[in-house]
């Protein structure tokens, strides 16, 4: 399932290649895939001849900004994507939505399973949007104007790679909650974009052990955490994302960075730390990785 480092590559990649294009017209194959507007008769009529501005991404969705203000989400779930494809390419059988632009090209949504979801907003209150270099271009920020699109995100969490996420903004957090530290990741509303892959890898870089309750944390482990989190989360951005069976980049070719991972699916494998084999837990009936050494038990846990 694609996580923030996924989603990210996907934007990053649009950025460059669809910004500036037209979309003629739409062809919709699976009418579920679109969430708003309804029917899907009128997402095709309103969505044509649009013009697509820039693109950003906000917690696991994909932001098409377009020029008159209006933004597409598309959240990929767990096997969605979207390809560009030049002309001529085959036409793609789990393609439920192709988008034909001006030049000829396709942006088509791919998606075998077809839990992802399009939408077609409104739009106002976003600004200062993008996928571009930097940060600060990263950010998607809310004006003091009704943020209309708000309804898709309302109950995310702050963006962990955002300037505003600080050690001490996680360590409040942490501090009122009494979760396990691996199931606290998971939930979007704590903090947005994070999910099983790189939840575990986060927490083996910290040395907290997924089962810890949060507000037991000192310091120093929220320290490690919150500089665990960005990083893991960097490197997946570096690597183009991690693809174990679905996820690839809008240039259709999966990412690189699942065999540079420390401990997810390397269950019973040596850990790169300390040797130890890598054990494998179910927490909130999600598969959960770590070292037993490094990541020691929580005093008192009944960790199995
Ligand atoms: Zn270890």
């Amino acid at each position: 399932m694609p996580e923030l480092p996924e989603v990210e590559t996907v934007a990053r990649d649009l950025q460059r290649w669809v910004a500036g294009a037209t979309i003629r017209r739409a062809a919709v194959h699976w009418d579920r895939t679109i969430r708003r507007p309804q029917p899907p008769e009128r997402f095709v009529s309103e969505i044509a001849g649009a013009v697509i501005r820039q693109v950003s991404r906000r917690a696991k969705t994909v932001l098409l900004h377009l020029d008159d203000g209006r933004v597409l989400t598309v959240a990929l779930r767990m096997t969605g994507a979207l390809i560009v494809a030049d002309p001529g390419t085959p036409a793609d059988p789990y393609a439920r939505v192709v988008f034909e632009l001006a030049d000829g090209r396709e942006l088509r949504y791919r998606d075998v399973r077809k839990f992802g979801r399009i939408g077609l907003w409104p739009g106002g209150g976003l600004r200062s949007v993008g996928a571009g270099r930097g940060a600060r271009s990263r950010r998607v920020a809310e004006s003091g104007r009704r943020y209309r699109i708000g309804e898709v995100f309302s109950g995310h969490g702050p963006e962990p790679l955002q300037r505003g996420f600080t050690a001490e903004r996680l360590a409040e957090r942490l501090s009122r909650r009494s979760a396990k530290l691996k199931t606290l990741l998971l939930d979007q509303s704590f903090i947005a974009g994070v999910g099983n892959i790189y939840a575990d890898e986060a927490l083996w870089h910290a040395r907290l052990h997924p089962l810890r309750a949060a507000d037991t944390l000192d310091a120093r482990d929220v320290r490690r955490l919150h500089r665990s989190i960005r990083r893991v989360l960097r490197e997946g951005i570096a690597n183009r994302g991690s693809s174990f069976s679905d996820y690839v980049g809008a240039d259709g070719q999966p990412g690189a960075n699942a065999e540079r991972l420390a401990v997810y699916r390397r269950t019973e494998q040596p850990c790169f730390r300390c040797g130890r084999p890598v054990r494998r837990i179910v927490v909130g009936q999600r598969s959960t990785h770590f070292c037993p050494r490094c990541q020691p038990e929580p005093v008192g846990s009944a960790a199995p």
